[in-house]
Protein backbone atom coordinates (compact mmCIF):
# COMPACT_ATOMS: atom_id res chain seq x y z
CA UNK A 1 0.00 0.00 0.00
CA UNK A 2 1.50 3.40 -1.11
CA UNK A 3 0.36 6.37 -0.39
CA UNK A 4 1.32 8.73 -3.17
CA UNK A 5 0.78 11.94 -1.18
CA UNK A 6 -1.40 14.90 -2.17
CA UNK A 7 -0.84 15.05 -6.11
CA UNK A 8 2.32 16.38 -7.28
CA UNK A 9 4.84 13.46 -7.59
CA UNK A 10 7.57 16.20 -6.13
CA UNK A 11 5.82 15.46 -2.66
CA UNK A 12 6.26 11.22 -3.34
CA UNK A 13 8.64 9.97 -0.72
CA UNK A 14 11.60 8.32 -2.08
CA UNK A 15 10.43 5.16 -1.06
CA UNK A 16 7.28 5.12 -2.63
CA UNK A 17 8.78 6.53 -5.67
CA UNK A 18 11.22 3.37 -5.55
CA UNK A 19 8.73 1.17 -5.37
CA UNK A 20 6.23 2.25 -7.54
CA UNK A 21 9.04 1.65 -10.32
CA UNK A 22 9.58 -1.61 -8.76
CA UNK A 23 6.42 -3.67 -9.02
CA UNK A 24 4.75 -5.27 -11.40
CA UNK A 25 1.38 -4.53 -11.02
CA UNK A 26 0.22 -0.90 -9.92
CA UNK A 27 -3.59 -0.70 -8.56
CA UNK A 28 -5.15 2.21 -8.20
CA UNK A 29 -8.43 4.46 -8.32
CA UNK A 30 -7.95 6.60 -12.14
CA UNK A 31 -7.94 9.83 -11.27
CA UNK A 32 -4.69 8.73 -8.84
CA UNK A 33 -2.95 6.35 -11.37
CA UNK A 34 -2.75 9.36 -13.61
CA UNK A 35 -1.15 11.64 -10.97
CA UNK A 36 1.75 9.26 -10.94
CA UNK A 37 1.66 8.04 -14.68
CA UNK A 38 4.99 9.36 -15.64
CA UNK A 39 6.76 7.12 -13.46
CA UNK A 40 5.32 4.05 -14.73
CA UNK A 41 6.72 2.14 -17.53
CA UNK A 42 4.90 0.15 -20.39
CA UNK A 43 6.17 -3.32 -18.81
CA UNK A 44 3.81 -2.73 -15.70
CA UNK A 45 0.73 -3.50 -15.74
CA UNK A 46 -2.36 -0.98 -14.42
CA UNK A 47 -5.52 -2.19 -13.20
CA UNK A 48 -7.60 1.16 -12.88
CA UNK A 49 -11.14 1.54 -11.43
CA UNK A 50 -13.67 4.08 -10.93
CA UNK A 51 -14.92 5.83 -7.58
CA UNK A 52 -16.50 3.53 -4.92
CA UNK A 53 -14.40 0.45 -6.72
CA UNK A 54 -12.53 0.15 -3.43
CA UNK A 55 -13.69 -3.50 -2.39
CA UNK A 56 -13.24 -4.64 -6.52
CA UNK A 57 -9.70 -2.80 -6.47
CA UNK A 58 -8.54 -4.29 -3.31
CA UNK A 59 -9.72 -7.88 -4.38
CA UNK A 60 -7.71 -7.71 -7.94
CA UNK A 61 -4.51 -6.80 -6.01
CA UNK A 62 -4.44 -9.91 -3.55
CA UNK A 63 -5.47 -11.86 -6.46
CA UNK A 64 -2.75 -10.62 -8.12
CA UNK A 65 0.00 -10.99 -5.11
CA UNK A 66 -1.38 -14.09 -3.98
CA UNK A 67 -0.42 -15.46 -7.75
CA UNK A 68 3.35 -14.27 -6.48
CA UNK A 69 3.26 -10.96 -8.34
CA UNK A 70 4.72 -7.57 -6.64
CA UNK A 71 1.34 -5.22 -6.32
CA UNK A 72 1.13 -1.54 -5.41
CA UNK A 73 -1.93 0.03 -3.78
CA UNK A 74 -2.07 2.98 -4.30
CA UNK A 75 -4.04 5.67 -2.17
CA UNK A 76 -3.85 9.49 -2.42
CA UNK A 77 -2.29 11.25 0.45
CA UNK A 78 -1.62 8.30 3.08
CA UNK A 79 -2.66 4.56 2.32
CA UNK A 80 -3.70 4.44 6.43
CA UNK A 81 -6.50 7.79 6.17
CA UNK A 82 -9.57 7.09 4.51
CA UNK A 83 -7.36 5.19 2.25
CA UNK A 84 -7.21 1.41 1.19
CA UNK A 85 -4.68 0.32 3.91
CA UNK A 86 -7.10 -0.61 6.62
CA UNK A 87 -10.04 -2.34 3.84
CA UNK A 88 -7.03 -4.76 2.62
CA UNK A 89 -5.54 -5.79 5.99
CA UNK A 90 -9.30 -6.41 6.84
CA UNK A 91 -9.60 -8.65 3.87
CA UNK A 92 -6.31 -10.34 4.31
CA UNK A 93 -7.59 -11.26 7.96
CA UNK A 94 -10.61 -12.71 6.57
CA UNK A 95 -8.82 -14.66 4.09
CA UNK A 96 -6.41 -16.02 6.83
CA UNK A 97 -9.84 -17.05 9.18
CA UNK A 98 -10.48 -19.16 6.44
CA UNK A 99 -6.91 -20.57 5.52
CA UNK A 100 -6.57 -19.20 1.97
CA UNK A 101 -3.47 -18.98 -0.50
CA UNK A 102 -3.39 -15.14 0.71
CA UNK A 103 -1.72 -16.26 4.09
CA UNK A 104 1.65 -15.93 2.15
CA UNK A 105 1.30 -12.55 1.03
CA UNK A 106 4.16 -9.69 3.01
CA UNK A 107 2.54 -6.82 3.16
CA UNK A 108 3.85 -3.34 3.47
CA UNK A 109 2.88 0.36 4.33
CA UNK A 110 4.13 3.33 3.08
CA UNK A 111 2.92 6.42 4.50
CA UNK A 112 2.33 9.80 2.03
CA UNK A 113 1.36 13.65 3.26
CA UNK A 114 -1.74 13.75 3.86
CA UNK A 115 -4.34 16.08 2.52
CA UNK A 116 -4.48 17.99 6.04
CA UNK A 117 -0.41 18.75 6.35
CA UNK A 118 -0.66 18.95 2.48
CA UNK A 119 -3.33 21.91 2.85
CA UNK A 120 -2.31 23.20 6.38
CA UNK A 121 1.21 24.21 4.55
CA UNK A 122 -0.86 25.94 2.06
CA UNK A 123 -2.42 28.07 4.59
CA UNK A 124 0.51 28.52 6.63
CA UNK A 125 0.81 27.12 9.93
CA UNK A 126 -2.94 25.99 11.55
CA UNK A 127 -1.92 22.52 12.67
CA UNK A 128 0.09 23.88 15.31
CA UNK A 129 -2.14 22.76 18.45
CA UNK A 130 -3.74 19.87 19.04
CA UNK A 131 -6.54 18.89 16.00
CA UNK A 132 -9.08 16.57 14.58
CA UNK A 133 -9.49 15.43 11.17
CA UNK A 134 -13.13 14.14 10.60
CA UNK A 135 -14.52 13.28 7.29
CA UNK A 136 -17.83 14.44 6.45
CA UNK A 137 -18.62 11.51 4.51
CA UNK A 138 -21.64 9.10 5.67
CA UNK A 139 -21.27 6.80 3.11
CA UNK A 140 -19.81 4.14 5.81
CA UNK A 141 -20.40 6.01 9.21
CA UNK A 142 -23.83 6.69 10.12
CA UNK A 143 -24.62 10.69 10.16
CA UNK A 144 -24.94 10.86 13.84
CA UNK A 145 -21.82 9.55 14.56
CA UNK A 146 -20.23 11.84 12.98
CA UNK A 147 -22.17 15.39 14.12
CA UNK A 148 -21.42 13.69 18.31
CA UNK A 149 -17.16 14.37 17.04
CA UNK A 150 -17.76 17.64 15.33
CA UNK A 151 -19.60 18.26 18.81
CA UNK A 152 -16.54 17.04 20.17
CA UNK A 153 -13.61 18.66 18.85
CA UNK A 154 -15.68 22.29 18.49
CA UNK A 155 -16.25 22.11 22.19
CA UNK A 156 -13.11 21.24 22.79
CA UNK A 157 -11.38 24.09 21.19
CA UNK A 158 -9.69 21.64 18.51
CA UNK A 159 -8.34 23.04 15.29
CA UNK A 160 -10.85 20.55 12.70
CA UNK A 161 -9.50 19.40 9.15
CA UNK A 162 -12.70 17.97 7.11
CA UNK A 163 -12.26 16.04 4.61
CA UNK A 164 -14.87 14.93 1.83
CA UNK A 165 -16.46 18.26 2.58
CA UNK A 166 -19.27 18.25 0.01
CA UNK A 167 -19.88 16.02 -3.06
CA UNK A 168 -22.54 16.47 -5.36
CA UNK A 169 -25.00 14.40 -3.86
CA UNK A 170 -23.72 15.50 -0.06
CA UNK A 171 -24.57 19.15 -0.16
CA UNK A 172 -25.94 19.67 3.89
CA UNK A 173 -23.44 18.04 5.82
CA UNK A 174 -21.00 21.07 5.35
CA UNK A 175 -24.14 23.29 6.26
CA UNK A 176 -24.94 21.45 9.78
CA UNK A 177 -21.22 20.91 10.43
CA UNK A 178 -20.49 25.11 10.23
CA UNK A 179 -23.19 25.73 12.55
CA UNK A 180 -22.29 22.92 14.95
CA UNK A 181 -18.55 24.93 15.09
CA UNK A 182 -21.02 28.48 14.78
CA UNK A 183 -22.41 26.76 18.35
CA UNK A 184 -19.00 26.60 20.12
CA UNK A 185 -16.53 28.92 18.26
CA UNK A 186 -17.00 32.62 17.03
CA UNK A 187 -18.27 33.33 13.99
CA UNK A 188 -14.77 35.24 12.98
CA UNK A 189 -12.70 31.71 14.03
CA UNK A 190 -10.36 31.60 10.92
CA UNK A 191 -11.36 28.77 8.22
CA UNK A 192 -9.04 27.91 5.24
CA UNK A 193 -10.32 26.04 2.10
CA UNK A 194 -8.00 24.24 0.19
CA UNK A 195 -8.59 22.60 -2.94
CA UNK A 196 -6.26 20.37 -5.16
CA UNK A 197 -3.56 21.41 -2.36
CA UNK A 198 0.38 20.55 -3.96
CA UNK A 199 -1.65 19.67 -6.82
CA UNK A 200 0.81 22.31 -9.42
CA UNK A 201 -1.74 24.73 -11.09
CA UNK A 202 -5.03 23.31 -9.42
CA UNK A 203 -4.00 24.40 -5.80
CA UNK A 204 -6.73 26.92 -4.90
CA UNK A 205 -6.85 28.43 -1.18
CA UNK A 206 -8.91 30.63 0.75
CA UNK A 207 -8.59 31.98 4.25
CA UNK A 208 -12.13 32.97 5.32
CA UNK A 209 -13.82 32.62 8.53
CA UNK A 210 -16.70 30.28 10.09
CA UNK A 211 -19.19 33.25 9.38
CA UNK A 212 -18.41 33.17 5.48
CA UNK A 213 -16.97 29.74 4.95
CA UNK A 214 -20.09 28.55 2.91
CA UNK A 215 -20.03 31.72 0.59
CA UNK A 216 -16.47 29.82 -1.22
CA UNK A 217 -16.14 26.74 -3.11
CA UNK A 218 -16.41 23.69 -1.19
CA UNK A 219 -16.18 20.09 -3.12
CA UNK A 220 -14.57 16.31 -3.08
CA UNK A 221 -11.30 17.89 -4.07
CA UNK A 222 -11.15 20.55 -1.48
CA UNK A 223 -9.92 20.12 2.40
CA UNK A 224 -11.52 22.66 5.04
CA UNK A 225 -9.43 23.65 8.03
CA UNK A 226 -11.24 25.41 10.98
CA UNK A 227 -8.87 26.85 13.65
CA UNK A 228 -9.53 26.98 17.20
CA UNK A 229 -9.83 30.40 19.36
CA UNK A 230 -6.10 31.69 18.99
CA UNK A 231 -5.96 30.94 15.66
CA UNK A 232 -5.10 34.29 13.47
CA UNK A 233 -4.88 35.54 10.11
CA UNK A 234 -1.46 37.23 9.29
CA UNK A 235 -2.34 39.54 6.58
CA UNK A 236 1.40 40.67 5.75
CA UNK A 237 2.43 37.32 5.36
CA UNK A 238 1.87 36.31 1.30
CA UNK A 239 2.13 32.86 1.98
CA UNK A 240 -1.53 32.61 0.34
CA UNK A 241 -3.69 35.53 -1.24
CA UNK A 242 -5.38 35.96 1.77
CA UNK A 243 -2.21 35.83 4.28
CA UNK A 244 -1.51 32.84 6.31
CA UNK A 245 -3.33 31.37 8.78
CA UNK A 246 -1.38 31.08 12.07
CA UNK A 247 -2.29 28.75 15.18
CA UNK A 248 0.31 30.02 18.33
CA UNK A 249 2.09 27.06 19.61
CA UNK A 250 2.32 28.95 23.24
CA UNK A 251 5.87 30.07 22.66
CA UNK A 252 6.81 33.81 24.87
CA UNK A 253 8.00 36.26 21.45
N1 LIG B 1 -6.01 9.17 1.90
C1 LIG B 1 -6.26 10.57 1.62
C2 LIG B 1 -7.68 10.99 1.95
C3 LIG B 1 -8.75 10.36 1.11
S1 LIG B 1 -10.36 10.97 1.48
C4 LIG B 1 -5.23 11.44 2.37
O1 LIG B 1 -4.55 10.94 3.26
O2 LIG B 1 -5.12 12.62 2.03
C5 LIG B 1 -10.57 12.14 0.15
C6 LIG B 1 -10.58 13.55 0.69
O3 LIG B 1 -9.25 13.96 0.99
C7 LIG B 1 -11.07 14.60 -0.31
O4 LIG B 1 -12.48 14.69 -0.34
C8 LIG B 1 -10.45 15.86 0.25
O5 LIG B 1 -11.18 16.33 1.37
C9 LIG B 1 -9.11 15.34 0.76
N2 LIG B 1 -8.01 15.55 -0.23
C10 LIG B 1 -7.30 14.60 -0.86
N3 LIG B 1 -6.34 15.16 -1.64
C11 LIG B 1 -6.45 16.50 -1.48
C12 LIG B 1 -5.74 17.62 -1.99
N4 LIG B 1 -4.71 17.46 -2.83
N5 LIG B 1 -6.13 18.87 -1.61
C13 LIG B 1 -7.15 19.04 -0.75
N6 LIG B 1 -7.85 18.01 -0.22
C14 LIG B 1 -7.51 16.76 -0.58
Amino acid sequence: MIGIGPGDIEYLSLKAYKLLQQVEVVVGYTTYIELIDELLSPDQQIISTGMGGEKERAEKAIARAAGGQSVAVISSGDPGIYGMAGLILEILKRRKEKKSAADSIEVEIVPGITASTASAAALGAPLMHDHAVISLSDLLTPWDKIKKRIKAAASSDMITALYNPRSSQRTEQIKIARDIFLDHCSPETPAGIVRSARRGEDEEVVITCLKNMLDHRIDMLSTVIIGNSSTYVDEGMMLAEDGAMITPRGYEL
